[in-house]
């Protein structure tokens, strides 16, 4: 079988790192990214020898790339022409847009997390609902934060049957190359309550019952989830068999946070930062052991979210199943994870 040929519409953030993690599979190839014109970003595609196109048709933008020292092979649509699926990472909010044009050329496409899901009617994580997005001509990888609530509810939820859940989404204000967000000496809470974050979860497992409050506050580098899960009697679970199953899960980390001396998201980037993978990313969710207790029904815990990397594998996962090569959601992760995951490769 041919390689699938995967276009990125938007090389930025996720983007790159999304180039990246297909660059290392063996069954897909970047045919091109986009930029809107020539920046910084422009030379990281140019090393990684990825050809670059605008993000438009129009001739003036395509010539503004050479002005900045950039050989551009041409515009979006030249990209999609020779291009089995596209991942859209531009920001959030043109989706609509650039939707129709992907249904113009007639090519699948995979949103990010700051599309709504209504744009699509689909959304996607890989241990959700995987099969429910085979061969689906457009698909949206939900949030950095709803990937992160569902990888370690919807094994929760498949082992109980039901599921009601309370969270409160701690967010990092910005991203590390961001300078335009805030808050910068302030906690900031989202006020439209409830937030977004949990009830998206029910896009993709509609059978969680879930909720969440969301803060906004000075930090880079993690968002931190506080979480309260209510399992149904007879569960059967004790705090130990709850850390044990997401320890089974893939893309789950669960380590103590005293006995490592890893108490803060602070020591668990830099814990990612010694694990050496591209850009010093944490594709997994990462659980606070000693932050896990379930007393009677009610369980409580902490995780961390690496918002820039853990949606990464996802979209992976996702093309995989947009293609139709890889019917089981668990060898796509397998796969995925073995080419990109590597540990202590410094
Ligand atoms: P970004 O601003 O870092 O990158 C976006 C890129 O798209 C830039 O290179 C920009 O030049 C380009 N672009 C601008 N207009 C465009 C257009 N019309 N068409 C195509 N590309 C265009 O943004 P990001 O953080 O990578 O976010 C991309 C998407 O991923 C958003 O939907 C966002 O909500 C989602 N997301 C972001 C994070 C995160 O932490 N950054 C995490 C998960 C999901």
């Amino acid at each position: 079988m041919s390689n699938t040929r995967v276009a990125i519409n938007g090389y930025g953030t996720i983007g790159k790192r999304v180039a990246d993690a297909v660059d290392a599979q063996d069954d897909m190839e970047i045919v091109g990214v986009t930029k809107t014109g020539p920046s910084f970003g422009c030379d990281l595609a140019v090393k990684k020898g990825f050809p670059l196109y605008c993000t438009s048709d129009d001739p003036e933008r395509i010539a503004s790339f050479a002005a900045g020292g950039y050989e551009c092979a041409g515009g979006l649509s030249d990209l999609l022409a020779s291009s089995d699926i596209v991942v859209d990472c531009s920001p959030g909010k043109h989706g609509e847009e650039n939707l129709a044009t992907y249904r113009t050329v007639g090519i699948k496409a995979i949103f990010q997390g700051g599309e709504k899901h209504a744009l699509t009617g689909l959304s996607y994580t890989s241990s959700a609902n995987h099969a429910a997005n085979l061969n689906a001509d457009a698909t949206r990888v939900v949030s950095c934060n709803t990937t992160g609530l569902s990888r370690t509810l919807v094994p929760l939820h498949d082992h109980c049957g039901s599921l009601k859940v309370e969270c409160t989404m701690i967010r990092r204000a910005a991203d590390p190359g961001d300078s335009k967000k805030g808050p910068i000496n302030a906690i900031k809470p989202v006020l439209k309550v409830p937030s977004h974050h949990g009830p998206d979860v029910k896009t993709v497992k509609p059978e969680i019952e879930i909720n969440s409050l969301a803060v906004a506050v000075p930090t880079t580098i993690m968002h931190v989830h506080a979480i309260i899960a209510d399992l149904p009697e007879g569960h059967g679970l004790s705090t130990e068999s709850v850390i044990d199953l997401w320890k089974a899960q893939p893309r789950v980390i669960v380590m103590a946070g005293e006995a490592n001396r890893l108490t803060t998201t602070a020591e668990v980037m830099e814990m990612a930062r010694d694990i050496g993978r591209k850009w010093g990313d944490l594709h997994e969710i990462f659980v606070w052991e000693d932050g896990v207790s379930l007393q009677g029904d009610r369980l409580y815990y902490f995780q961390a979210i690496h918002q820039e990397s853990d949606v990464i594998p996802e979209n992976v996962d996702a093309i995989r199943a947009l293609m139709g090569t890889e019917t089981d959601w668990r060898a796509s992760v397998a796969r995925t994870d073995a080419a990109i995951s590597h540990y202590y490769n410094l």
